[in-house]
């Protein structure tokens, strides 16, 4: 075990302009950490495959140029930061088998397991949910990201709450998530025996209008309970600007729910550094 006690740099959800919605280069982004004192970077450039828009939508050309790019500069750094290359996956449950070739084909560091979207509709982000049937849309969320944990063969649950951002922070809709809180309960549990993990994504707290780590506190606490051990701190940063945003935050929330320790991933295995 690593013991490392500035753990507010490490940061391991960041996306390059591999990602349609990325700004800056791998490089730019290593250059920046290195900077700032970062540990560990890993790279999650997009993969979101889809039943909606079609298989392997947003990533078919960008991911192989990351793929060519981002393990070589690994080792260019070794001495200076350790560089992770990783990939934020969607809807890993609507293809399953491309997935599976997906994150065999890439030899990825570490696989965050998101759900943007689910079957029959656009991602949350398209959504104008003064229109939409809400309660719905989260019965099938959970629904899938339970299919998720069961089934796919992620590392960490990506930002669980991320249809907050959208339905409370962007649209003004407040939700009550407790009538979800026993299938929360049970997709943490399989997770935990599975050896998933949970992101804390601090992306939603530098959201105007929302402000909340994705998921917040309580679920952090309610992974806890249910034997999950394996927790990680992403910032989601697209830009140079935003690397390890909001960490000091993220990681109150990990410490009081009772983590001791925090990771990130090199060949899909969790390496765990102390929480400070
Ligand atoms: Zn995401
Ligand atoms: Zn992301």
């Amino acid at each position: 075990m690593l013991y490392f006690n500035i753990m507010n740099i490490i940061d391991t959800h960041v996306h390059s302009a591999f990602s349609f919605d990325g700004e800056h280069s791998p490089r730019e982004m290593i250059e920046k950490a290195i900077e700032m004192g970062l540990y560990a970077l890993t790279f999650t450039d997009h993969i979101d495959v889809s039943n909606y828009y079609g298989s392997h939508y947003r990533q078919s050309e960008l991911m192989p140029l990351g793929a060519a790019e981002i393990p070589p500069l690994k080792d260019e750094y070794k001495d200076r930061i350790n560089i992770g290359f990783g990939a934020e996956l969607g809807q890993f449950v609507h293809e399953p088998a491309l997935s599976r070739k997906l994150i065999a084909d890439f030899g990825f560091d570490f696989v965050i397991g998101a759900t943007h979207e689910v079957r029959g509709h656009e991602d949350f982000y398209y959504l104008d949910y003064h229109e939409q049937n809400i309660p719905e849309l989260l019965r099938l969320y959970f629904n899938e990201t339970l299919e998720m944990v069961q089934t796919a063969d992620i590392d960490v649950i990506g930002h669980l709450t991320y249809f907050l951002r959208y339905i409370t922070g962007r649209d003004g809709i407040v939700v009550d998530l407790n009538e979800y809180t026993e299938n929360i309960r049970n997709i943490f549990k399989i997770a935990a025996g599975r050896g998933i993990g949970l992101e804390i994504n601090t992306g939603g707290l530098r959201k105007q209008g929302y402000g909340k780590a994705d998921p917040g506190l309580e679920y952090v606490r309610m992974f806890k309970e249910a034997g999950g051990e394996i927790i990680t701190i992403g910032s989601d940063a697209h830009r140079i600007q935003d690397i390890a945003a909001n960490f000091k935050e993220g990681a109150e929330i990990a410490k009081a729910a009772g983590f001791k320790r925090t990771a990130y991933y090199e060949k899909r295995k969790p390496v765990f550094v102390e929480l400070e």
